[in-house]
């Protein structure tokens, strides 16, 4: 398969059109961002790690039946995926309080949420990706109420086996955020899952192992990456 031409620069990947419509290609960049692309640096080695990253968890989801966009890694920082339109709504997952719902609600770090929060987001960075219900959801015809609670039951299957697989390599999955999009009438994932888009944490020590380690200054983010990356192919 061919690279055409860039169809769209995001803030931390590339997609590319294909000679097959039916296919893109998505490129990983090394450019991290935060607190809506105020804070920016490009970290070298980074579009390497979430690319295999991400292969290795929509592999596992895959296996256990997730209908998901991806195909196979071709290089060291792509992977040739599905052509999807996508949702303009990001699903978050959330196991344990962190990021914005404690800054929103005032619940206190590191609380366990059994059963998990899904919440959905408008994606809109002019809005700065506001919180929205499925009211608004449906009167902005973002989606329809069947692909509504599609995304959520998927969004909790993917939590199940996401958390054990975790469990298993001493990682708690704290939270995540997912996006999904359309191939005809199929609901499929879409995007990426890295610790760019997942916080994961050390299950015995509790370290931060995702990009908290770029949004707070924390340094050894790439460390932190290579170890997810080592954890999840083990
Ligand atoms: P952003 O748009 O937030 O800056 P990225 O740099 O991650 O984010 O850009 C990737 C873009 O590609 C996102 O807008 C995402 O919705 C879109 N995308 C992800 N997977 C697919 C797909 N399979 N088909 C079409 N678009 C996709
Ligand atoms: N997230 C993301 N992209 C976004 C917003 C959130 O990947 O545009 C992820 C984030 O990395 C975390 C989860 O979704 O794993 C929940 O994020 P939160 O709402 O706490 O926002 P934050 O304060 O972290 O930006």
């Amino acid at each position: 398969m061919k690279k055409t031409k860039a169809l769209y620069e995001g803030k931390a990947k590339i997609l590319w059109e294909t000679d097959s419509p039916d296919y893109m290609v998505q490129e990983f960049k090394n450019d991290a961002t935060a607190f809506d692309g105020t804070k920016h640096e490009v970290i070298a080695g980074k579009g390497v790690l979430n690319n295999r990253i991400s292969s290795h968890l929509f592999g596992l989801l895959k296996d256990k039946g997730v209908r998901t966009h991806f195909i196979e890694k071709i290089s060291d920082n792509e992977m040739v995926v599905e052509r999807l339109e996508m949702l303009r709504v990001e699903v978050v997952v959330r196991n344990v309080a962190a990021g914005s719902i404690c800054r929103r609600l005032g619940i206190e770090a590191l609380k366990r949420f059994d059963p998990p929060i899904v919440e959905f987001y408008l994606k809109d960075d002019d809005l700065h990706d506001p919180i929205i219900t499925q009211d608004h959801i449906r009167i902005m015809e973002l989606a329809t109420q069947e692909q509504v609670d599609q995304m959520r039951s998927d969004a909790l299957t993917i939590n199940t086996v996401m958390r054990g697989f975790l469990e298993q390599r001493d990682m708690v999955l704290v939270d995540y955020k997912l996006e999904f999009g359309l191939k005809g009438d199929e609901l499929v994932l879409g995007d990426e899952i890295s610790p760019d888009t997942c916080r994961f944490h050390d299950a015995k020590t509790g370290e931060i192992m995702d990009k908290d380690r770029f949004r707070q200054d924390m340094g050894g983010f790439i460390e932190a990456y290579t170890e997810v990356l080592e954890r999840v192919s083990s």
